[in-house]
């Protein structure tokens, strides 16, 4: 059986150039261009059904890549230590899809993982890998492999060192879960910052009121405001906040200060409404404003 491991790297080479130009998260538009194999258009995924092969561009009989779109609830794939439980496609267990899942399984060969993050934007993260496959009930385990080598020679490795291997499905998570949280955020806020309306979604965050080790952390959307990098910075470090009514506050520390234009961007907007999501069960939960603002005033007193 083929690997076909010259059509995954230039998959995952083309994949590397879409994150550099769009961002970890790469909307559908940009995807559904392909990437080149000899002078060829070859589709990454396919969106319809989770599990795909490239028939035009592959020999071997192996998924080249799986997908979980945002709205999904047919195929809820489970989080585990050792990776994600991902359930086989409806129907005959030798059907097409299903085959090709396991032959991945079979050949050990590396996949893409394309995770739905917001609606019409996947992630993709790959080196993935099936790790496990159980017929019965209908299911295999997705693990992460590593990039390694020099840059445009990289090659997908998958990692056999155990305590390795849930380290890096631990990472896969936390920036999946970060990710999905943005996606909650950012759109409700139609991909601006709230306090400078900065319309750039590569310089945009989810950033938490109450973070997210803490009580009442949860990455639900009213625990959100969608932040530029730098404003989600400042506020992180309780140099500008967000009252519970809704106002920019700046510490005295940096409104004392008196220098330079990056210092403008952030002292300008002090006493300013933030922008709001058009819905008010979107919008910030003044409680846990409350909460944060008072660590805020303390701060800065
Ligand atoms: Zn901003």
């Amino acid at each position: 059986m083929q690997r076909d491991d010259d059509v995954r790297s230039s998959c995952f080479a083309s994949l590397d150039v879409l994150q550099a130009r769009c961002g970890s998260d790469i909307p559908w538009s940009a995807l559904a261009e392909g990437f080149n194999f000899r002078g060829r258009r070859v589709p990454f995924l396919n969106r319809a059904y989770g599990i795909y092969r490239a028939a035009d561009a592959q020999r071997g009989p192996a998924a080249l890549s799986i997908n979980s779109s945002f709205s999904q609830k047919r195929y809820q794939d489970e989080d585990t230590l050792e990776g994600v439980r991902y359930h086989y496609q409806d129907g005959p267990i030798d059907n097409h899809f299903n085959s090709w899942l396991r032959a991945a399984h079979v050949l050990r060969v590396p996949l893409v993982y394309f995770i739905g993050t917001r609606p019409g934007h996947y992630r993709p993260e790959y080196p993935a890998f099936i790790d496990e496959d159980d017929p019965i009930d209908r299911r295999v385990l997705i693990t992460f492999g590593k990039m390694r080598g020099p840059y445009d020679e990289r090659e997908p490795m998958h990692i056999d060192d155990f305590d390795e291997r849930r380290y890096t499905v631990r990472q896969v998570k936390q920036r999946v879960h970060q990710a999905q949280f943005r996606g909650l955020v950012l759109p409700a806020y139609t991909d601006r910052c709230a306090i400078c309306r900065l319309k750039e979604t590569r310089l945009l965050d989810a950033a938490h009121i109450i973070g997210d080790t803490e009580e009442r952390g949860e990455p639900v959307i009213r625990n959100g405001v969608s932040l530029c990098t730098i404003h989600h910075r400042a506020y992180d470090q309780d140099l500008v906040a967000i009252s519970p009514d809704y106002e920019v506050h700046v510490s005295r520390r940096l409104l004392d200060e008196e220098d330079g234009p990056m210092l403008d961007l952030l002292k300008g907007f002090h006493r300013s409404g933030i922008v709001l999501p058009d819905r008010p069960g979107q919008r910030p939960d003044r409680e846990r404003l409350a909460v944060r603002f008072e660590r805020f005033a303390e701060a800065s007193a």
